[in-house]
């Protein structure tokens, strides 16, 4: 007998939607798919009422930082915000204790979440000038990308212009990914030492100008152009980043440069700052209305690929401070991900269709995880989030279950919110609340990377 079979659901994936279901089977991999009138027997048999079942959600942009902050968030404490959220992989970032940018870091991150995890996981390596020479272990060790900082961090930590060529030579030279978060270093720089008398919050953004990224983003395009390698850029948030990315692309449609939008800039800007304050602080910062608009067009458009949550928790006491200065830049996203996208597309604005796309069998393609992830289809991960599409909740304190406790999207009413979690044929999460016996999320090794 099969280990799960959910039926009576609309099916849901990039290319289609249909009622029917879907058969798990004791291996955790999908066994079938079955149409609308059946009722498949297995251990388990969930009568989904009708609601939409999507591939489980792929989180390509998480810091657990975990090893090294517990303070901050854990694999325990974050993925039961995942799970509960209705992501069934998070895709890690590196900045853990050790980092992730060497093969003892990786192994240490390994090490923290299996056993720990509810959900599953990949690793995605941190590059700096000092170990460039190393891209090639460390992509053969199976991390799903290579991550770059251009501003906005210690300087040690940043990428020069020869080093993105460098580095962006040796990713595209053994076929791998690299991610890249632009900015500007100087003008960050610079506008630091200017600003600070400044008490106020907004003087956060105001260090950070859009013209930053267009600065970043010119940058990376002409390093995509010279190396031929796969560049994802990060947290694109303007308009003008956008449209510079629809450019290149469609004057050299060649160029390997992908896309990722954040939920806090799509659905956001800067009057949420006057509303959560420090809570609503993170890099890059919250744009104006305009950009706002810009981001949900460029996620309608596919000028962005995929959502990603840019989950960077702090503590409470690490963000309530009285100055922009002494805040760390990050918010909690694995608890508002996918109600944040999913609210579009139940008020019509976006197909179901697109947010199978953003939220899973794109990312698991661009990272090459889509042998097991992103997919309903017979052979991949038994992975399944049952999407309610009229429950309408509001945000509030008590549903981040991140350690970060505090979101900016508090006081937002979305409606569509997941209401079963299956990770590989098991249910973890149920009606927002998580249901699984045991962690059993692995870490997962990168499969044959696609961006045809
Ligand atoms: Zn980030």
């Amino acid at each position: 007998m099969a280990l799960l079979a959910i039926h009576n659901a609309r099916l849901v994936t990039e290319a289609w939607e249909r009622p029917g279901g879907i058969v798990v089977g004791h291996d955790g991999r999908i066994e079938a798919l079955v149409d609308a009138e059946a009722r498949p027997d297995a251990e388990t048999v969930i009568d989904a009422r009708g609601r939409l079942l999507f591939p489980g959600f792929v989180d390509a942009h998480v810091h657990m930082r975990d090893p090294g902050y517990p303070q901050k968030e854990t694999f325990a404490t974050g993925t039961v915000a995942a799970a509960c959220g209705g992501v069934t992989t998070v895709m890690c970032m590196p900045n853990t204790d050790p980092p992730a940018d060497s093969a003892e870091g990786i192994e240490a991150v390994r090490a923290a979440g299996e056993g720990t995890s509810l959900v599953d996981f990949t690793i995605q390596a941190g590059v700096t000038h000092d170990n460039i020479g190393d891209i090639p272990a460390l992509w053969d060790a199976g991390v799903t990308s290579f991550e770059a900082l251009l501003s906005d961090a210690p300087a040690s930590m940043l990428l020069d212009s020869d080093g993105l060529i460098r580095a962006a030579e040796a990713v595209a030279a053994c076929g791998g990914v690299i991610g890249v978060y632009t900015g500007d270093r100087s003008l960050v720089e610079a506008a630091l030492v200017r600003l600070a008398p400044r008490t106020d919050f907004a003087a956060f953004a105001e260090a950070r100008a859009p013209v930053g990224e267009a600065m970043g983003l010119a940058r990376l395009i002409e390093a995509a152009r010279a190396t031929k390698a796969r560049i994802v850029a990060r947290q694109v948030c303007t308009a003008r980043g956008f449209a510079m990315i629809e450019d290149a692309r469609r004057g050299d449609p060649s160029l390997s440069i992908a896309a990722e939008v954040t939920p806090h800039h799509f659905r956001l800007d800067t009057g949420a700052v006057d509303r959560h304050g420090p809570f609503a602080l993170m890099v890059p910062p919250l744009r104006a209305s305009d950009d706002r608009q810009a981001c949900r067009k460029a996620l309608a458009s596919n000028a962005a690929d995929f959502v990603g949550s840019d989950h960077a928790p702090h503590a409470a006491d690490e963000k309530d401070r009285s100055t922009p200065w002494q805040v760390p830049g990050g918010t909690p996203g694995l608890d508002t991900i996918v109600p944040a996208t999913v609210d579009l597309a139940a008020s019509g604005e976006i197909p179901w269709t697109r947010v199978a796309a953003a939220l899973s069998s794109v990312p698991a393609r661009l990272f090459g995880i889509a042998h097991r992830k992103g997919r309903l289809a017979v052979g991949a991960d038994g992975d399944l989030v049952l999407i309610d599409p009229e429950l309408a909740k509001t945000v509030d304190t008590g549903a981040i279950r991140s350690r970060a406790r505090r979101s900016p999207f508090e006081g937002m009413t979305l409606t569509g919110w997941p209401v079963l979690t299956v990770l590989r044929g098991r249910v973890i999460a149920k009606d927002g609340r998580h249901a699984a016996d045991e962690p059993c999320g692995r870490w997962l090794r990168r499969g044959a990377v696609d961006w045809s």
